[in-house]
């Protein structure tokens, strides 16, 4: 597969520092990456689910709104960029959007050469066989969801299963795994094993407070050991597919001897401190 990175917005000599992770995240995953011209552009903005670790509602409303003219944005661009913050949802709530979307993305079709870079196609609460229909005959891809909390897990497994009743293929969801909020680590694996069992790809997504906006991260997670918090994503998102799936032993000691970048042989949680 040829991963499509879109261009960094500014003129730097360099690109910006998200960019370079993702291409290292990509390459880790045996893709190869190409630069492209591209935008992000908001169809539809606001959010009501109030997950209590996101700034959507409290920056961008909770009543889900259209964007004007957001056709317009698109033009001349090879790879479109949506960056909603609740497609599935505003789909539900906004009057003819779904028909709008098949209308516009739907009429190029999937063989156009035109992917969309959905940030977060699902929400797997709001997801319904309505959404899923008029979605998958989009040419979006990759596919995103997510299991941010244990609680969601039914939700998140039920809307993963849909798409796959939809002929989507289960490499092709990625689905964001949010910890050091007020999960621990066992339950943070515990959602990765679903994830696996799934089929899935997951993404381990570090927790940061709302208030963050750059500097030195002041944060403690409250139920991590500060090294975990930090090795957590940067094995799982490294590591290929095939060997998340293979290791298959997420168990503390497992992931205390493969995936931490501190002597293990010390560690709080094998020691029973924590
Ligand atoms: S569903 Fe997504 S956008 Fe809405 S509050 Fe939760 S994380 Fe934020």
């Amino acid at each position: 597969m040829n991963v499509l990175l879109v261009e960094p917005v500014y003129d730097h000599p360099f690109p910006h520092l998200f960019t370079l992770k993702a291409i290292t995240y990509w390459r880790s995953q045996g893709e190869s990456v190409r630069w492209t011209k591209g935008n992000a552009v908001e169809i539809t903005t606001g959010c009501s689910v109030g997950c209590g670790f996101c700034l959507v509602p409290k920056l961008y409303g909770v009543r889900s709104r259209r964007v004007d003219r957001w056709q317009t944005h698109f033009a001349d661009r090879e790879i479109w960029h949506v960056i909603d913050d609740n497609l599935s949802q505003s789909m539900l709530s906004i009057p003819s959007l779904a028909d709008d979307l098949l209308e516009f993305f739907g009429a190029a079709g999937p063989s156009h050469g035109h992917p969309i870079d959905l940030n977060s196609g699902i929400e797997p609460r709001s997801f319904t066989d309505e959404v899923a229909d008029v979605l998958t005959q989009l040419p979006v891809h990759p596919w995103r969801t997510a299991l941010d909390e244990t609680s969601e897990a039914p939700y998140t497994l039920r809307a993963i299963e849909m798409m796959k009743q939809r002929g989507v293929d289960p490499k092709e969801l990625h689905v964001y795994l949010l910890y050091g909020w007020k999960d621990d680590l066992a339950d943070a694996l515990h959602r990765l094993d679903l994830l696996l069992d799934a089929d899935v790809t997951p993404f381990a997504m570090r927790f940061v407070p709302l208030d963050w906006f750059g500097g030195k991260l002041e944060y403690r997670p409250p139920h991590w050991y500060p090294l975990h918090y930090i090795d957590f994503a940067r094995y799982v998102n490294q590591m290929k597919r095939r060997s998340l799936k293979s290791a298959r032993r997420w168990s503390f000691r497992w992931f205390l001897e493969n995936c931490t970048s501190h002597d293990h042989r010390d560690d709080p949680y094998l020691k029973g401190e924590t």
